[in-house]
């Protein structure tokens, strides 16, 4: 942490910069070193037999998860952070640290969708916990869906392929009145646009694969917790399952978080440019962009947000499906892939009639996600307009 052993006083931008960082501890090498390490040997007994001795074995921690599990808390404004080696686990932790059978959770409807499998499989199947899948936008009116034996409240905001803005901190507080635990993935704003905790969450959870990591060459995942003893809590769940993260990966998201903001405010500025310009194409029904006026809780995002992203999510005209396949087929500048956050745009087709109970799917055109990168918006509107026109001609 260099000279500024409390980063505290400082702006984020800053904190980003310091943060996870000990040069003084490696010869002034500026970024922590991946340091290969599954045994640690001990210099006596008595080092062995203290339980609070620093190292014991790679997977339960070392430096590089201290430098990353800091970063990732002082980002995220929590007590504690616990890494896992995807975003996928760090759901999966989160919630089995705080249910057992018998529990009730309320999940919501627009959450990232692999979760319904685990919820189905794993938490329905194998543990007899009840999942109830909610509407985003329910706000305050989720004390309605509380029962004696509801555990978690997990929210995604905004959520997956539709990008719905919860009022979190409504959702919050009706938690804490019942003494139930509250779960964010707050991936969409990388704890860049929106701190959970400070809305009264208990634990935001980062898929960094995303946005942190930056350049599409790493999974991995972070818990952050807002109090130390619900971070003990994850932190033996997480050592109960083994979800330890690589230090290459983890070494990667240090990288990318430097140059976070920075990217993040040029893949806003891109996609703003490009939202503008769909909103002027006939061959679009609707957009799917929390800073859109109209979007289903934009006030909300406006109110709790410092920004947005690059994602949009734009459902298109009715049309055949040879119309689809030749508009996603021309595209140059938008391959297909999963995933977002990178540098370069991408493009993915949401199938939702599988993934919505609260809010069944019922929309006929097809929904299409775009992750702006951080090309030239210019070409990337050129690009778009150009697989319209075959769109069109096969739409006719
Ligand atoms: C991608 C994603 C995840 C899962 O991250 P992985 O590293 O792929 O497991 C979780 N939540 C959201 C919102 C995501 O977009």
């Amino acid at each position: 942490m260099s000279k500024h052993k409390d980063l505290k006083g400082l702006k984020r931008d800053t904190r980003l910069v310091l943060s996870g960082r000990a040069p003084e501890s490696y010869f002034g090498i500026v970024n922590p070193p991946v340091a290969r390490a599954s045994t640690i040997i001990y210099p006596d007994l008595a080092a062995y037999e203290n339980p609070d001795h620093q190292y014991r074995y790679g997977r339960l921690g070392n430096p590089m998860s201290d430098a990353f599990e800091s970063a990732l808390a002082e980002l995220e404004g929590g007590a504690a952070a616990i890494g896992t080696q995807t975003g996928m686990s760090a759901i999966t932790t989160s919630i089995l640290s705080l249910v057992k059978t018998g529990d009730h959770i309320l999940m919501v409807d627009t959450v990232y969708p692999p979760v319904r499998g685990f919820c189905t499989n794993v938490l329905g199947r194998m543990m007899g916990v009840e999942v109830e899948y909610y509407d985003p936008c329910i706000g305050a009116g989720i004390k309605a869906l509380i029962r004696e034996n509801t555990s978690v409240i997990y929210m995604e905001s905004p959520g997956s392929a539709t990008f719905e803005v919860q009022d979190v901190p409504a959702i919050a507080q009706a938690a804490r009145e019942h003494g139930i635990k509250t779960v964010l993935d707050n991936t969409w704003s990388a704890g860049v646009l929106f701190r959970p905790i400070e809305h009264g969450v208990d634990i935001s959870l980062q898929s960094c694969t995303k946005y942190i990591g930056g350049h599409s060459d790493v999974n991995l995942g972070v818990i952050v917790c807002a109090d130390a003893a619900l971070g003990k809590t994850v932190r033996q769940c997480a050592h109960d399952l083994g979800v330890a993260p690589a230090q290459e990966d983890m070494a990667l998201a240090l990288r990318g978080l430097r140059t976070l903001t920075t990217r993040m405010k040029q893949n806003a500025a891109n996609a703003a440019k490009v939202v503008e310009w769909l909103q002027t194409r006939q061959e679009v029904t609707r957009i799917y962009y929390p800073a859109l006026e109209g979007h289903k809780g934009y006030e909300i995002w406006r109110r709790d947000f410092s920004g947005a992203n690059g994602l949009i999510g734009i459902l298109l005209q009715e049309a055949p499906a040879g119309a689809v396949h030749d508009f996603v087929n021309a595209l140059a500048l938008f391959p297909i892939g999963s995933s977002w956050g990178g540098y370069e745009s991408l493009l993915q087709p949401q199938y939702l009639a599988k993934c919505r109970a609260a809010n069944p799917w019922k929309e006929k055109g097809a929904l299409l996600r775009l992750q702006i990168g951080l090309e030239d918006p210019d070409d990337l509107i050129a690009d778009l307009a150009q697989a319209f026109e075959k769109f069109n001609k096969v739409r006719g």
